[in-house]
């Protein structure tokens, strides 16, 4: 007799920006009668053990499976195991490398261990084929936006962008509810033309397409015309169960431990600064977990959160190879944004949820990661949009364009912060003009704080019992139990 417990392995792939939304959806899991088990590298996992722990100690069916990143294969030191720890492009490239060789390690485990379903991140496209071999569902992890997904699929289906004049020239993207606009040099680079990164993207896309279904961190109020346009048009099966972060991270110390072991020595230091100013006054600045920005780009921002009068937490991740005079120009600033009381620099990585939740922070400048953006919703915030790469563009659309909640800055260029050059440098009196109509005392600014805080009144609605995502998960889990008696009865 089989157990009557679902098993359901997740695999996450070793980004923060995907890794943290899916250890929090199989958290939410656990904590409606899955047993759980996700598989993960010795140094990813301790970014999130504790809160595993804490789940089994009270009672839930949650464990994670160590597998061994092959450090020494590709010549990296222990512990690099995540795309945010490449400092350059030579540390990306092998730790790209690694994880493309845990594959072997997945499969065995996922044979070893015979689940009824596996949830896998999109980048893990071959999962398809060890589910069909396991005759499981396999399990689409999705994780930005059914916005940016739709927006993917029908620029690549149609290629508006192809014939144009000239890349700065604006096209409209075909199929989609709203008139969006963008520019060849907004779309991932691999989609504007077929490059080397066209190869190991494209499988994806299609390997959605064989998956049992996908899920999302959304919700049904976000993006609903889009969430039924990828059913209708796409004729992808969904599951929209977010905002995941405030659902599974609902005390301080949850959100604390989210996404990173060092301990936040400075805790208390910008907490008091935060505590010292008035409520919704400050603007949280941040690019996300991946990018490190050019010199001349972190002397544009500088110089324009400065001038634009507003105070602001400003979090910059360390790039190897800055030379003495840059180091020095970052330190005086911090030193007189100190003096000034105006600003506050966070090294490297900050506590993203507790400054988002605090009663100052009043907007947020974001890289139009989707994580960010849902945090930031889920709190009621406005955001100066400023995309960087991958499918940030298309979030900005959604987020500027549909649900009026953005400024943009007017961010040209979608490149990797690895190849940032001149051409992407967004300048000090655009970050002024932009922190000016969001932070400011204007009609424009007033309208869309509105707008915001209702979307994060649904957001919390949505994961209450009852609530759209609530409900979707409790049914997905059902509809995995029932085609696992299904399975049973016909194996017996
Ligand atoms: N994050 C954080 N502190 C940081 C940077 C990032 O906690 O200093 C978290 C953030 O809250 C989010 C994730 O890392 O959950 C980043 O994901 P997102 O989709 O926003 O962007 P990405 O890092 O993938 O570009």
């Amino acid at each position: 007799m089989e157990s009557q417990q679902l098993h359901v392995i997740f695999v996450p792939f070793p980004t923060p920006g995907h890794m943290i939304p899916m250890i929090d959806t199989a958290r939410l899991f656990a904590k409606h009668g899955v047993n759980v088990t996700i598989i993960n590298t010795h140094a990813n996992a301790s970014t999130f053990q504790k809160s595993i722990d804490s789940d089994f100690n009270s009672g839930y069916s949650i464990k994670t499976q160590l597998i061994h990143f092959p450090s020494s294969q590709v010549g990296l030191p222990e512990g690099v195991e995540n795309v945010k720890d490449g400092t350059n492009s030579e540390i990306l490239g092998k730790i790209v490398q690694g994880i493309l060789m845990l594959q072997d390690q997945i499969e065995i485990l996922l044979q070893d261990l015979q689940p009824d379903c596996i949830i896998t991140d999109m980048m893990y496209a071959w999962t398809v084929e060890s589910a069909a071999k396991l005759n499981v569902p396999r399990i689409h992890f999705y994780s930005s936006s059914y916005f940016s997904n739709c927006a993917s699929y029908f620029i690549m289906k149609y290629r508006p962008h192809d014939n144009l004049v000239s890349d700065t020239h604006k096209f409209t993207i075909p199929g989609l509810p709203h008139t969006i606009e963008m520019t060849p040099l907004q779309i991932p680079d691999w989609v504007r033309e077929k490059n080397a990164a066209t190869a190991y993207f494209e499988p994806m896309f299609k390997s959605e397409v064989r998956s049992y279904g996908t899920l999302y961190n959304s919700f049904h109020e976000l993006e609903s015309e889009y969430e039924k346009l990828s059913k209708t048009r796409m004729g992808i099966k969904s599951w929209s169960v977010g905002p995941v972060s405030a659902w599974a991270n609902k005390d301080n110390e949850r959100k604390v431990n989210r996404g990173q072991i060092e301990e936040l020595g400075k805790e208390a230091e910008w907490l008091n600064w935060l505590n010292s100013k008035q409520n919704e006054s400050v603007l949280y600045v941040s690019f996300g977990s991946l990018t490190r920005l050019p010199h001349e780009q972190l002397v544009e921002i500088a110089h324009g959160l400065e001038n634009s009068g507003h105070s602001f937490i400003w979090v910059v991740r360390k790039i190897d190879d800055r030379d003495e005079g840059e180091n020095s120009f970052l330190q005086d600033f911090e030193k007189r944004m100190k003096e000034s009381k105006k600003g506050y620099i966070i090294w490297n990585w900050a506590p993203q949820l507790l400054i988002l939740d605090h009663p100052s922070t009043g907007g947020i400048v974001t890289h139009c990661g989707w994580n960010s953006i849902l945090e930031s919703l889920s709190v009621g915030l406005p955001m100066i949009t400023w995309p960087m790469f991958a499918e940030q563009f298309f979030n900005e659309k959604l987020l500027v364009d549909v649900l009026k909640i953005g400024v943009s800055v007017g961010s040209k260029v979608n490149k990797f912060w690895a190849s940032i050059d001149e051409d992407g440098v967004v300048r000090r009196e655009e970050i002024v003009k932009a922190v000016e109509i969001l932070m400011g005392n204007g009609e424009e600014s007033k309208e869309m704080r509105m707008r915001a805080k209702k979307l994060g009144n649904a957001a919390k609605r949505s994961i209450e019992e009852d609530g759209d995502s609530y409900n979707n998960l409790i049914q997905l889990i059902d509809e995995l139990k029932s085609l696992k008696i299904a399975r049973e009865l016909v194996k017996s």
